[in-house]
């Protein structure tokens, strides 16, 4: 979208704030993209409580309060000097220390790190724990690298990160491309240059030295608990349903694991080299075989399970008839033909796995069509809630059970959800899980703001 029409769809009060927003970074598309959506409701809180808008406080919340960009020298398995760049922002920590994922990905830059740090700031105070909102990443491409290539990248880019970052100060965790291996070789290399054993510095810690149960399973159990009780307010459950969910890294595996267990079929799954459809519903054991033991791509599935069974190269996964669609690979992977062909192929809900998987348009496409749509920020908030569990955990040297985790994981999800919906019918559209996210984690954040002066 161009400025001109990005700046007509938001409040009148709210046209200067934006347009400052954008003028201050130029280029930045998705962080754009991620500030339109949020000022697009928020204009109804401005209507209700001026206040809000005061101090210039909404400008300030559009600003990171620290972005930190670094270079990451490391030597490749030839004995060649590799660059890569990275980033860190620290977006805001009016409700707590700074709390989101790194990212490895060669699309890494810094208007990704900052819609994905804004995003963060309110999906976490979505959550009702104490955390801010960052986000970081580099644009080290992590596929085909050895084990070593991993750990002494890991170790160059905790080598800058480590004076940035502390349990009081900011808490990064995993990302797309960066999972337990990696906060592995991040946390042994922060121990190392401290000389501190700070367990909360880091979450998505393996349990052998301080991580959670049932955080790796979080962020997809968490999106399978908010959509069921999501189809609950329209009477209906998983049970029977046609599922696909996009993506087959650990937010996919885990939602697919959940909403098998609540009765539903998972149709077809995909990585970044297409997808498969399996109509008798997809072996999950046999994905996590090829995904996390042999680090492998999606197409040997078919191999290895033989009749029943199809790949389709690059094609779109949202081409396959469903009833739920878990968007959980990356940003908009979910076009507006595809939310088109989903509605028109019999779509009931959308649960939102990744970070703004969808499409404005694809937005609009399901709204228009009365589809149920639990954006990113409240579907898939669990997988940070339960770092902030993580947390709570390091501070008091304390290890929950699977179970007793887990449980808050489900209450904390529960109360996400009832938030959202409480929120968009306090501001007249009831069932708008966008503007009820938008506007609860909003106001939450704009209070403790206000409360502490100008910062
Ligand atoms: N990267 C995850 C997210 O997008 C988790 C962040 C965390 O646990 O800090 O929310």
């Amino acid at each position: 979208m161009k400025r001109d029409e990005f700046l007509s769809t938001v409040d009148e009060k709210l046209e200067p704030i934006l347009a400052d927003v954008l003028r201050r970074s130029a280029g930045e598309t998705e962080f754009h993209q991620a500030v339109v959506e949020v000022l697009q409701s928020i204009g109804r809180v401005i209507a209700k409580h001026p206040e809000y808008a005061d101090n210039a406080l909404i400008e300030r919340i559009c600003e990171p309060e620290r972005q930190i960009i670094f270079r990451v020298p490391w030597v490749d398995d030839a004995g060649n000097v590799q660059i890569s760049r990275g980033f860190r922002v620290q977006f805001n920590s009016a409700l707590g220390p700074y709390k989101g994922g790194i990212r490895f990905h060669p699309t890494v830059n810094l208007g990704i790190v900052k819609f994905l740090g804004f995003e963060q700031i309110f999906k976490n105070a979505l959550t009702g724990l104490p955390i801010g909102g960052g986000k970081g990443g580099s644009d080290f491409n992590p596929r085909g690298r050895s084990d070593a290539e991993v750990m002494r990248f890991c170790q160059s880019f905790m080598t800058e990160l480590h004076r940035h970052i502390g349990e009081y100060t900011d808490v990064p965790a995993g990302d797309i491309g960066v999972g337990g291996r990696e906060i592995g070789y991040l946390f042994g290399q922060y121990k190392r240059l401290t000389n501190r054993y700070e367990a909360g510095v880091l979450t998505g810690k393996a349990l052998s030295y301080g991580g959670s149960q049932a955080r790796k399973e979080a962020t997809g159990y968490g999106a399978a608990y908010f959509v069921d009780r999501m189809l609950r307010t329209r009477k209906m459950d998983f049970e029977g349903k046609r599922v696909s969910v996009s993506g087959s890294g650990n937010v996919a595996t885990y939602a697919m694991e959940k909403i098998i267990e609540f009765g539903g079929l998972i149709v077809s799954c995909s990585d970044s080299s297409g997808y498969i459809v399996d109509e008798n519903g997809i072996d999950l054991d046999l994905v996590k075989e090829i995904k996390q033991k042999r680090r492998g791509r999606i197409s040997e599935y078919v191999k290895l399970k033989g009749a029943g069974a199809h790949f389709v190269e690059k094609g779109s996964i949202w081409d396959v008839p469903c009833d739920v669609a878990m968007p959980s690979a990356t940003q908009n992977e979910l076009t507006g033909k595809d939310a088109q062909t989903l509605v028109k192929n019999g779509l009931i809900a959308v649960g939102e796995g990744a970070n703004m998987p969808s499409t404005p348009e694809a937005v609009r496409v399901f709204q228009e069509a009365g589809i149920l749509f639990a954006p990113g920020k409240a579907a898939n908030a669990g997988g940070v809630a339960t770092s902030a569990l993580e947390m709570q955990q390091n501070a008091s040297r304390a290890s929950w059970t699977f179970e007793r985790t887990e449980e808050r994981l489900a209450e904390i999800m529960a109360h996400i959800h009832d938030t959202c919906a409480e929120t968009a019918d306090e501001y007249g559209s009831p069932g708008d899980y966008v503007l009820g996210a938008n506007i609860a984690g909003f106001v939450r954040v704009a209070e403790a703001m206000d409360a502490l002066g100008v910062i």
